[in-house]
């Protein structure tokens, strides 16, 4: 990346009233990360199928009328609304009939209706609809509808009810889900202008680290984080840079650093940033840019490096995690997830929290911000409800395969009783 910026980091920090990076709340640093990040600019123009996923450039806005008619919402019969005002049993002369794609060419006087398909367009000078399940005694002329069973403007859509012209159809940020991909087909539109996807560069750092495939020495784990990384922002709709497993060792990582920033739009690090690491990982994160190194009052993930890395005339956001697997995730999700929207241009899409009891009496500290891992399901009452996994360690990565939610205990909050309320964030939704 190459764009100007105007607010240092440096500026943004200092505009917090105490700022002390050794104590940061979730939501104070959320709110640095959000105003430090540029959104990206780079639109390309795609087929609406392939648009899946991708965030929408411009505002789309809509060159017709939806429905372009007024139209039947049932099956039928057309009539004026005035022959039903005074809600009294009347017999209609039935005059043709018209089916979803036609148009009726004849008139509709006094006393007579049009036999009428759900979607077909009100014949002129109809303007109610009554189903054809409430009438009796249809024959070849005529169909009786009984007493105060439809009222004038019953059962007809309205042109232009769904969208109307010159309305905006979609606004630009949205991450376009399947609906909106129907929608922009129901408006006849081909191709969407949309942002270019992010490029994420991200690589695990520890000598402790082995890559799947190669032996297991003593002492030594699987590396793990780069592929729930991996998946997510897979799931996030990226473009990912997979650079392995980089040495605690600082030409390496100072390489690693450079050929990541100088590639992507953004970087993603586990590992090396918590108290006792190799402190040379953080002075090389320092020296290729303005970084800050957080504590961050929450659990797990206290330690957070974030900034913006320069290297050969290209500047990357850097996002330094922790090592622990469970901190990975719950610091994507909780940080680096919104980052990465905003700077691909998405509208901010807040993690919709649900309130549920919890069947498990939860400890917590008061201070600082805590996810667990949950289960929610519903109990033998049909209630939904929420318990913790077994073991809650932040290295217990099964308890994160285990979970359908996190469970956010906010700041504030000290031991949680069996019974209580508590907030949760679903891991997956509707597609
Ligand atoms: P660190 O933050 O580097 O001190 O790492 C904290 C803990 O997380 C250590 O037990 C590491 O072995 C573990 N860890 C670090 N990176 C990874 C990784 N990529 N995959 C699995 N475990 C890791
Ligand atoms: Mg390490």
């Amino acid at each position: 990346m190459t764009e100007t910026h105007t607010a240092t980091l440096h500026d943004i920090v200092s505009c917090i009233s105490g700022y002390d990076p050794n104590a940061m709340t979730v939501a104070r640093a959320q709110a640095v990360i959000q105003e430090f990040i540029t959104p990206i600019e780079a639109v390309e123009k795609l087929a609406i199928r392939s648009a899946l996923s991708r965030v929408l450039a411009r505002d789309i806005i809509s060159r017709i009328d939806v429905p372009a008619h007024d139209n039947s919402a049932m099956d039928g019969y057309a009539l004026r609304g005035e022959d039903v005002a005074a809600g009294q049993q009347v017999r209609l002369q039935i005059v043709g009939a018209v089916h979803a794609g036609e148009q009726f060419a004849g008139s509709v006087g006094p006393g007579q209706c049009v036999r009428i398909m759900t979607g077909a367009p009100m014949p002129e000078g109809c303007d109610t609809v009554i189903p054809q399940e409430l009438t009796t005694d249809a024959d070849a002329q005529g169909v009786t509808l009984p007493a105060g069973r439809v009222r004038p403007g019953d059962n007809r859509r309205l042109r232009g009810e769904d969208l109307a012209l010159g309305s905006v159809a979609l606004p630009r940020g949205r991450v376009l889900r399947p609906s909106d991909i129907g929608l922009l087909a129901s408006l006849g539109i081909a191709e969407v202008p949309v942002q270019r996807r992010l490029r994420v560069a991200f690589f695990s750092t520890g000598d402790e680290l082995r890559s799947v495939g190669e032996p297991l020495d003593a002492g030594c784990v699987y590396d793990s984080n780069r592929y729930t990384l991996h998946g997510m922002l897979t799931r996030l709709g990226c473009e990912v840079l997979d650079m392995g497993v980089v040495p605690d060792d600082p030409a390496a990582l100072e390489a690693a650093f450079r050929s990541a920033c100088e590639e992507a739009d953004a970087v993603i690090t586990s590992g090396g940033v918590s108290v006792g690491a190799a402190d040379y990982t953080k002075q090389i994160m320092a020296s290729l840019g303005e970084m800050t190194f957080w504590k961050i009052a929450m659990r797990p993930g206290r330690p957070l490096a974030f900034g913006r890395i320069r290297s050969r005339g290209r500047e990357a956001y850097l996002f330094g995690l922790p090592g622990n697997p469970v901190a990975v995730q719950v610091s994507f999700s909780f940080f680096v997830r919104d980052a990465l929207l905003r700077l691909a241009g998405a509208e901010a899409r807040p993690l919709p929290r649900l309130r549920v009891k919890t069947a498990t009496a939860i400890r917590k500290k008061a201070g600082r911000t805590e996810y667990q891992r949950g289960i929610l399901a519903p109990d033998e009452n049909g209630q939904w409800q929420v318990r913790l996994t077994g073991m809650q360690g932040s290295g217990i990565l099964r308890s994160m395969s285990d979970a359908n939610c996190i469970i956010e205990l906010e700041h504030e909050r000290s031991d949680v009783a069996a019974g209580e309320e508590v907030a949760v964030v679903l891991f997956d939704g509707l597609v």
